[in-house]
């Protein structure tokens, strides 16, 4: 079982990636943030607790995602492997991951990082507001605030998997196609 993590800043083009990868390589895409929309929607309690977190670009607790990556993982045992979008996004979740992986007898296989400067983040998120309709992309301050949680709280996960030698970083300003290509070239040499 393979399990791939696509790492980096919001409006890195994770989601993008992430779906073509889950096409060519026929993983199961786990995208938390996804995941955290689809509560929302739904209005269930978890949800409700969410809204106001995601809406100001602040994280949600970690036992709350740590707990619905667990049930992503025990209610798929037939996936070919999974591919982790936004997730971990801090050192506990990235040890919890570790964890959850050794229980099943297995290990991330390898940490995609897309990496892109924050000014370039701001002016992506900005176009993909009028696109898309999501809360925390309206407002600059909402984006700024994403931003500075990234490097607080994502951004030393990274140290997590330098050690490892699991750990690579892409360049998130190409083409659509060229990130792609250079994602695959990686996965394909594993
Ligand atoms: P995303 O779609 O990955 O940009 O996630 C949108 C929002 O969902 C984030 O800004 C967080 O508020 C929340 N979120 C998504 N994934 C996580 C996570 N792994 N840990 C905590 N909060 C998360």
């Amino acid at each position: 079982m393979k399990y791939f993590i696509l790492f980096g800043p919001p409006g890195a083009g994770k989601g993008t990636q992430a779906a073509k990868m889950k096409e060519k390589y026929s993983l199961r895409h786990i995208s938390t943030g996804d995941l955290l929309r689809k509560e929302i929607a739904e209005e269930t309690e978890l949800g409700k607790m969410a809204k106001s977190l995601t809406d100001n670009g602040n994280l949600v607790p970690d036992e709350i995602v740590i707990g619905m990556i667990r049930n992503v993982l025990d209610s798929d045992r037939t996936a070919k492997g999974f591919l982790l979008d936004g997730f971990p996004r801090t050192e506990a979740q990235a040890v919890a991951l570790d964890r959850m992986l050794k229980e099943r007898g297995s290990e991330v296989t390898s940490v995609l990082s897309l990496m892109i400067d924050d000014d370039e983040v701001v002016r992506r998120i900005k176009k993909r507001a009028e696109i898309e309709n999501r809360a925390d992309d309206a407002d600059e301050a909402t984006i700024r605030n994403r931003v500075r949680t990234y490097h607080e709280k994502t951004e030393p996960v990274i140290n997590h998997y330098k050690s490892t030698g699991k750990y690579n970083e892409v360049n998130g300003t190409g083409s659509i196609e060229e990130v792609f290509g250079t994602l695959c070239g990686i996965i394909d040499r594993l």
